[in-house]
């Protein structure tokens, strides 16, 4: 039997960071090969087990991305620290799980061409109960059609440094996917002021932080007399750290390719 890949997490003492070595510790699919946080941070040199609250297991966290002590590096960073290992991964040809959100448009190109040299799954959330509702916005978007206006909300707590979400974009672009056009040419992003009246083919976004809500997103479809929304509420970060988990054992070994949460769910 061959050994289980080994997993270094990108932001290891970070909140998804500690999530992702638990969804390790229970997996039977991955192991943990290097827990790496930012230079300086107080949690260097702690064992990532004991960072955890679990018992310790033998890997301490270190500001060096080090090839040789993983096969797949999980990144839950900020988008320079997400590109600076990127680039390590390229240069040793190791896989990559990208959760960190925020990129800009250039830092997602990059991405998308190392993903010509390495195998890369990327999404901007892998929990399975919100993979399942970009399809069903795709699908109400697609159904539904330009009579009703599409809004998508979400809440996140108040340490969240991006906005919109990741996951708002991957549902706007689903909406948009559904409605059949292009979503840089029809998002809004912000209101205030004098609008004027919404555009028919809009899809705005509105983004509310505070307290400590994990993530909430609604797909709203607003009609005439009616309107349908597809809602999704995380309780957890465990869900994404299992998903991430299941992307990193899915990606393990793979062609060079650009991958995301749909296909390692089939
Ligand atoms: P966090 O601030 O709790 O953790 C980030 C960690 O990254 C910190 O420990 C920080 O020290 C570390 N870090 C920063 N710069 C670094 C560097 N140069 N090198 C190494 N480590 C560095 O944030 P979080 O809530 O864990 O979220 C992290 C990212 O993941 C955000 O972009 C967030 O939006 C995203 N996120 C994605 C999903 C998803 O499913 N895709 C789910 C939750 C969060």
């Amino acid at each position: 039997m061959s050994p289980l890949p080994r997993i270094a997490i990108h932001g290891a003492a970070g909140r998804m960071g500690r999530a992702l070595i638990q969804a390790i510790a229970a997996s039977e699919t991955v192991r943990l090969g290097a827990a790496i946080d930012r230079a300086g941070c107080s949690e260097l040199g702690v064992d990532a087990g004991t960072l955890a609250g679990l018992p310790a297991c033998g890997v301490s966290v270190s500001d060096r991305v080090e090839p040789a002590l993983f096969d797949v590096l999980v990144d839950f960073t900020r988008p320079d620290a997400a590109l600076a290992a990127l680039d390590v991964c390229v240069q040793a040809g190791r896989a990559m799980v990208v959760g960190t959100t925020g990129l800009t448009a250039e830092q997602n190109r990059r991405i998308a061409e190392a993903a010509r040299r390495i195998a890369i799954c990327q999404a901007g959330n892998f929990s399975l109960g919100i993979n399942l509702c970009v399809k069903l916005v795709r699908e109400a978007a697609r159904a539904l059609g330009d009579g009703f206006d599409v809004e998508i909300v979400e809440v996140h707590h108040r340490h969240k440094v991006d906005a919109p979400s990741g996951t708002a974009l991957m549902l706007g672009e689903a909406a948009a996917q559904g409605r059949g056009f292009d979503l840089r040419k029809h998002a809004v992003y912000a209101r205030e002021g004098q609008t004027g009246a919404r555009a028919r083919d809009a899809i705005g976004f509105a983004a509310i932080r505070g307290g400590d809500v994990v993530g909430d997103h609604s797909a709203l479809f607003l009609g005439e007399g009616e309107r349908v929304e597809i809602s999704h509420r995380a309780t957890s970060r465990m869900n994404f750290a299992a998903g991430a988990v299941r992307a990193a054992a899915w990606v393990a070994g793979r062609p060079a390719g650009h991958y995301s949460m749909q296909d390692v769910l089939g």
